[in-house]
């Protein structure tokens, strides 16, 4: 263990969590973090909701400065430093110090690889120009937030119903902005359910976004620096300030130079100890595939909940330790207005697709007791297994109750739990949470019957 020279590369998520975890499993090793921008440990998540107001003060949003992570976590923080190659047969990297110009090598003998993700693009002229964002980092939070309050924008176009768009949606619509948001299919939020992805229909029209549907966009008229007008197959849209929000796709091309083999979906490969086909070389993140833990095939899912925890592995196995990630399911959800709506593991499709024969079942019930003040109602939509009834994937969406709802049902995915099993839980009844039987319950107890 000792006498490891660890590096690792990027410094959002997986990066920082991969660094600290091998400090902590092996405080003799030198631990090295290179980050191309002036920031660490930023939580990007929150962005959208320091946009819109919610959260005060954008600085919070940093969870780790770069001098803490010196100082508490004992890692040399390198920021404003970019790796431009790998070059496993040395075990070096070849470095270069953006403020001074000046690139150098820096030897590893451990390394993890935590690119990310970036922002997919159109491809277009015009996305370069000042009133065009893409929210992927903090630099892009900070411009945003800037041209809001400089320019003060009255009219937004969000490209992509993706999570993200949806979050600018309700950030920009509660800044005050008229909101149009294009999108290239009938329905937004590919990957969840048909009635989840109309209900996400209805809550943002009820609050005034205009969603159009089946654009392609063609092109982006720019006048004196900045984009006016939106031209597509659905006619012209004009906006003060447009946001891409189009899905990201791996940072891969380190790697892909360095000759590390690629999965399936076009991220880094890596076995369950997060190690890739280099020796010595660890991947975690969004640049990375992920098991996922019901089909058992590779998946890609960029997020930060499965970058920190496969970071955490990457970072212990580069110090010398023996962890495993086995994998994951989905487990991600968005607020939109006043609804809640969240998936757990496999869509009916995906499911289908992995050759499972599915049965569908919906309920609707409140999520507290119905006479509580304040009480809504919660659907879920869960898809089990007809030959096991196994639950393969649920979307729960309402008021308040609804992510934590999914997150039981997150559980029961994970450890394979059947229709009769759920409906066996002991779930919480207490008038201002919950009813006597929780809407899981109900859900099960309907599945169960199906399933017979
Ligand atoms: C607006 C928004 C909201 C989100 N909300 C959620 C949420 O609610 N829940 C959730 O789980 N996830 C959410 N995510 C996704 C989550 O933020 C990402 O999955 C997570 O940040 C991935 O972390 P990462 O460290 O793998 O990669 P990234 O965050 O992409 O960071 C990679 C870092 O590596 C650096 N880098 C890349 N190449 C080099 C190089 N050659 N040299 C030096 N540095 C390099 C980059 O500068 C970057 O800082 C959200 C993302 C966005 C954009």
């Amino acid at each position: 263990m000792k006498g490891r020279t660890i590096a690792v590369i990027g410094g959002s998520s997986a990066g920082p969590a991969a660094a600290a975890k091998a400090k902590r499993v092996n405080p003799a090793a030198e631990v090295t973090l290179f980050e191309a921008s002036e920031t660490v440990s930023y939580g990007i998540c929150e962005a959208p909701y320091a946009i819109s107001g919610l959260i005060a003060d954008e600085s919070k949003l940093v969870s780790y400065t770069p001098e803490r992570l010196r100082e508490e976590k004992n890692i040399a923080v390198r920021t404003g430093h970019y790796v431009e190659k790998i070059i496993p047969s040395k075990k070096h990297l070849v470095v270069k110090d953006l403020r001074g110009g000046t690139s150098f090598e820096h030897a590893y003998t451990h390394l993890v690889v935590a690119t990310g993700s970036s922002p997919r693009t159109l491809g277009l002229p015009g996305e370069k120009s000042r009133n065009v964002f893409h929210l992927a980092s903090r630099e892009d939070t900070v411009a945003i937030m800037r041209y809001c309050s400089e320019a003060s924008p009255s009219s937004a176009v969000i490209i992509g119903g993706g999570y993200i768009g949806m979050e600018m949606c309700e950030a920009l619509l509660r800044k005050g902005l008229d909101v149009t948001l294009l999108h290239r299919h009938s329905l937004p939020m590919a990957g969840l359910e048909q009635e989840t992805r109309e209900t996400v229909v209805q809550e943002l029209e009820s609050h005034g976004v205009h969603f159009v549907t089946n654009v392609l966009v063609e092109s982006l008229y720019e006048e004196r620096g900045s984009v006016r007008h939106i031209a597509t197959n659905r006619g012209s849209f004009e906006a003060d300030i447009v946001i891409l929000s189009l899905g990201v796709a791996p940072n891969v091309r380190l790697a892909r130079a360095a000759k590390i083999r690629m999965g399936p979906t076009g991220a880094i490969g890596t076995d369950e100890r997060q190690q890739t086909s280099a020796d010595g070389i660890y991947a975690a993140g969004d640049c990375s595939e992920v098991r996922n833990m019901i089909t058992g095939k590779p998946m890609y899912l960029p997020l930060a909940t499965l970058a920190s925890r496969a970071g955490w592995v990457a970072g212990e196995n580069a110090a010398g330790g023996r962890e495993v990630f086995k994998g994951a399911i989905r487990a991600m959800a968005v607020k939109i207005f006043d609804r809640e709506f969240a998936q757990v593991g496999l869509s009916s499709a995906e499911a289908r697709s992995a050759g499972f024969s599915v049965v569908t079942d919906t309920i609707t019930a409140y999520a507290k007791v119905g006479i509580m003040p304040g009480s809504g109602k919660t659907t879920i939509i869960s898809l089990y297994d007809k030959s096991s009834g196994k639950i393969l994937g649920a979307n729960v969406f309402g008021g308040e109750g609804s992510v934590l709802r999914a997150n039981t049902l997150g559980v029961a995915i994970q450890h394979g739990l059947t229709a009769d099993a759920i409906s066996r839980l002991d779930l919480i009844y207490a008038p201002p949470f919950a009813p006597l039987w929780d809407p899981i319950l109900v859900s099960a107890n309907q599945a169960r019957k199906k399933l017979k």
